[in-house]
């Protein structure tokens, strides 16, 4: 059994430099009959003082106009689908709403936390002056407030992104010091219908497990949460499918019995055994 990688980043995320044809290639190669392409679009990226020149646009027209001539060609053997991954703030949400809203012919969009307080966590300003509890309690809340005022996505990215870069990642971890914030959040994806990734992009990132944290994974399915995609959020073919068998394994733990793939935005389930 092989889950259809449903994160996925190609030249036209302004991180990656992976052309289109080689992923195909190797997705085939690596035995998936279906991808979901999901390049980045952060709109309204701040301008950091780490990388000042950096945005995280996308040339959304010239990429769908691209993958769904791709599409075309591959079926009926390979099913591309169409995705983005949006990066939402609470500064961007009333043009990220209003960009999901005219875009109804993509497959799926990811909603995800890349930037808190205008800062990328991925420097270590973030978390200066911050202790490590208030740095990635202060990440959850963003994506509390994201899930509370943004409506127009499928499933919320790496919960717990936060994790790959704090300064002992998730060493001290404890469910205890979040549970409050993450009985909110899924509350509210929950009762939206809407869903979460397992994103295996943690364990090429010296993590032991994929994000999110088991602890976190449970609190979803007490939730009542079952709407679940499985995405290695790579960005070199090399990490295409990485790790869907320990993804694989821990969906089971944790008794899901289905993953979720996207057409036009409508979920299938599909069952894991
Ligand atoms: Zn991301
Ligand atoms: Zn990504």
């Amino acid at each position: 059994m092989i889950f259809p990688d449903y994160h996925l980043h190609s030249e036209f995320s302004a991180d990656c430099e992976t052309n289109i044809s080689n992923i195909i290639t190797t997705a085939k190669e690596k035995g998936f009959t279906s991808i979901c392409l999901t390049d980045h679009y952060d709109m309204d990226f701040p301008v950091l003082p780490e990388v000042p020149d950096i945005t995280f646009e996308l040339d959304y027209e010239a990429y769908y106009a691209t993958l769904s001539k791709l599409r075309d060609t591959l079926l009926p053997d390979f099913d591309l689908r169409i995705g983005i991954e949006l990066g939402v703030t609470d500064k961007n949400i009333a043009h990220v709403t209003e960009f999901a809203k005219a875009h109804s012919e993509y497959d799926f969009f990811i909603a995800s936390s890349h930037i808190i307080d205008d800062m990328d966590p991925y420097y270590p300003s973030y978390f200066k002056g911050k202790t490590e509890i208030q740095a990635y309690r202060r990440y959850f809340e963003s994506i509390l407030y994201n899930v509370t005022h943004f409506k127009d996505y499928n499933v919320y990215g790496h919960l717990d992104y936060i994790l790959r870069y704090g300064p002992n990642q998730a060493d001290n971890f404890d469910i205890k010091d979040y549970r409050d914030i993450f009985e909110e959040i899924f509350k509210i994806i929950v009762y939206d219908g809407k869903g979460i990734e397992i994103n295996t992009g943690s364990l090429y990132k010296n993590m032991a497990f994929p994000h999110p944290h088991s602890d976190i994974l449970k609190m979803y399915k007490a939730a009542g949460g079952e709407i679940i995609t499985v995405g290695s959020d790579a960005h070199y073919t090399k990490h295409i499918g990485y790790g869907f068998d320990v993804a694989r394994d821990i969906l089971l733990e944790h008794g899901f019995k289905y993953y979720t793939t996207f057409s036009k935005q409508k979920p299938t389930f599909v069952s894991i055994i």
